[in-house]
């Protein structure tokens, strides 16, 4: 996919009715040899919060390569639900009652993290404040809901001690009978590209060098540094190497 905006064959509603692709900033391409003490691999979500964490622990030189466009990923396809609600049950028989708490905590952070950044950068990407809902949905009979798990969920996401969860009666979603259902409060909901290429903004702007349509291919380790090649046949010598690629590319041929 290489010198291809996306990596992916459809558009998202994000990508089409935004134009993600044609009008986002565009990022140079990476076209000589260069050193960093940080070499992210990925402009999706998660290679653009890790650079900026780095940046804003007070990392000097971060550089990030995305192989299409930022955002254009998976990040560009979600459907921008920031939401902690999850099957704490499965979890608990998983990850036993301290690992589903951390988790819990995890996912809760995160939102906190994402609505702190957008507060302190004012981000213009529809961010609100909404709450989560886990149904059934559908009835078993005509009349009846399940409601069996919805309380062992119910049970182990409040044993977390991290969520504010209750059990309603009806989720309330306009011109559609959900039944019973467990409500997280303190969710949210954004436009995702619009954050996160307003967040490589204040990337570049903090001092971090992005670049896009520049594809690492493989890297090496020697002394403690790593030094990655691109397609292009460039060099990045780092300190350190993050792979946010989604996919780990270690176990695909590239
Ligand atoms: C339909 C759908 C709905 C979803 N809804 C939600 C939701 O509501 N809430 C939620 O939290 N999550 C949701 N998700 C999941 C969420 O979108 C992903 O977990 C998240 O976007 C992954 O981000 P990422 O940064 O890890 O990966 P990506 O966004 O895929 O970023 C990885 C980047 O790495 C780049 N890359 C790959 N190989 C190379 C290379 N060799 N060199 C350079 N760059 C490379 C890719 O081009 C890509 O841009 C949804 C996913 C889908 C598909």
């Amino acid at each position: 996919m290489s010198g291809t905006d996306s990596s992916g064959v459809k558009k998202t509603v994000w990508m089409e009715r935004d134009d993600l692709l044609s009008q986002s900033p565009s990022y140079p391409q990476l076209t000589q040899d260069t050193k960093t003490d940080v070499l992210v691999v990925g402009g999706g979500i998660a290679g653009l919060h890790i650079t900026y964490e780095l940046l804003n622990s007070g990392m000097k030189k971060v550089i990030l390569v995305e192989d299409g466009k930022i955002g254009s990923g998976e990040t560009g396809r979600t459907t921008g639900h920031l939401s902690a609600d999850n099957e704490y049950n499965e979890f608990m028989g998983l990850h036993g009652a301290e690992g589903t708490a951390q988790i819990a905590a995890a996912q809760q952070a995160a939102i906190e993290r994402i609505a702190s950044i957008v507060d302190k950068h004012q981000i213009d990407c529809d961010f609100v404040r909404v709450p989560g809902y886990m149904f059934h949905g559908l009835p078993t009979s005509s009349s009846e809901f399940r409601v069996d798990t919805l309380e062992e969920l119910y049970e182990a996401a409040e044993k977390t001690g991290k969520l504010d969860v209750s059990i309603v009666n009806d989720a309330f979603i306009k011109g559609f009978k959900s039944g019973p259902a467990v409500k997280f409060g303190n969710q949210a909901t954004f436009h995702p590209t619009k954050y996160i290429q307003a967040l490589a903004k204040v990337i570049s702007d903090m001092g971090g060098e992005i670049y896009e349509k520049t594809r690492y291919m493989k890297h090496s380790e020697e002394n403690g540094r790593v030094t990655a090649s691109l397609e292009n046949e460039k060099k990045i010598q780092a300190e350190s190497l993050v792979m946010a690629t989604n996919v780990p590319l270690q176990k695909v041929s590239l």
